[in-house]
């Protein structure tokens, strides 16, 4: 690797021959440099200094090797907040902003009369949702669990580094969730996918653990809507991300645990992607 000072232009040039996406590298750049992407293109000369430039090789090599831009990156923007992530957290997606959006619709419309409505992100990872959630809506008191203690770590450095008050607490689904309080909002990005879909080999990076129960990957979206009415008010509302095609089954879970109101929603690429309904 050459330390010699090196400019824009072959730095986008090398990570082509290395295949990254001239997207991701671009990104990686301007990230790197401090400077907004469309700097770049106007900077092709910009000289790159020795150790900025050894650290963006290294980092090319991890976008290489097929690592999400995210994790070189060491953060990932999500519904308006910045939020530190690695490897022990999926990395936020923008589908899931439409589970915050159909959140804050909630809050605002049927749930508006309720004063410090409480709510609950099952399965938190970064924190995401439930962030997202807390700034939308200061009013909110908010709980995000996990069962992973390494992702709970980065929510919980997420909510102080963005100075958003979330509960955390460890724990399966509603397991972490104290017995003696219900919940006007429940939303869960939990893992979904087949344990035999060919799409895992791409997301080799993520924690599998995030990204699929194994079989058929409804397990943990069947343990959420069975285990709901125990812990949601009368009246209190289930919101669940799920696979494209998953829309039929969960609508099913739903309306087995006597769930009304139910209504699937689309992501930012038009799939049917969030389920709920309410108590
Ligand atoms: N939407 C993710 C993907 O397929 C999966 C997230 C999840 O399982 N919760 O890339």
């Amino acid at each position: 690797m050459t330390t010699d000072a090196t400019t824009v232009a072959d730095m986008l040039q090398r990570a082509r021959s290395m295949g990254v996406e001239r997207l991701d590298a671009q990104q990686l750049l301007a990230h790197v440099l401090a400077r907004p992407r469309s700097w770049l293109a106007a900077h092709e000369d910009a000289e790159i200094d020795g150790a900025l430039s050894a650290a963006l090789a290294a980092s090319l090599v991890r976008c290489a090797a097929g690592e999400p831009l995210a994790y070189v990156l060491g953060e990932q923007e999500f519904h308006g907040l910045v939020l530190r992530v690695n490897a022990d957290v999926l990395v936020p997606r923008p589908d899931t902003e439409a589970l915050v959006d159909w959140a804050l619709e909630l809050l605002a419309g049927a749930l508006a009369p309720v004063v410090n409505p409480r709510v609950v992100d099952l399965g938190t990872g970064s924190g995401a949702i439930a962030l997202a959630v807390r700034h939308a809506h200061p009013d909110a008191s908010v709980l995000a669990t996990d069962i992973s203690a390494a992702a709970l770590e980065v929510a919980r450095a997420n909510a102080t580094r963005l100075g958003l008050p979330v509960s955390m607490l460890a724990g399966s689904w509603w397991g972490a969730a104290p017995r003696d309080r219900r919940f006007h909002l429940a939303l869960s990005n939990p893992p979904y996918v087949a344990g035999d879909d060919p799409h895992l080999a791409a997301l080799r990076h993520e924690p599998m653990l995030a990204l699929t129960p194994g079989g058929d990957g409804l397990a943990a979206l069947r343990q959420i809507v069975g285990g709901a009415a125990e812990h949601l008010e009368p009246g209190g509302w289930l919101l669940l991300e799920h696979g494209h095609d998953q829309a039929e089954a969960v609508r099913a879970l739903l309306r087995e645990h006597d769930f009304s109101a139910i209504e699937t929603r689309r992501d930012l690429g038009g799939r049917l992607r969030c389920t709920g309904g309410r108590n």
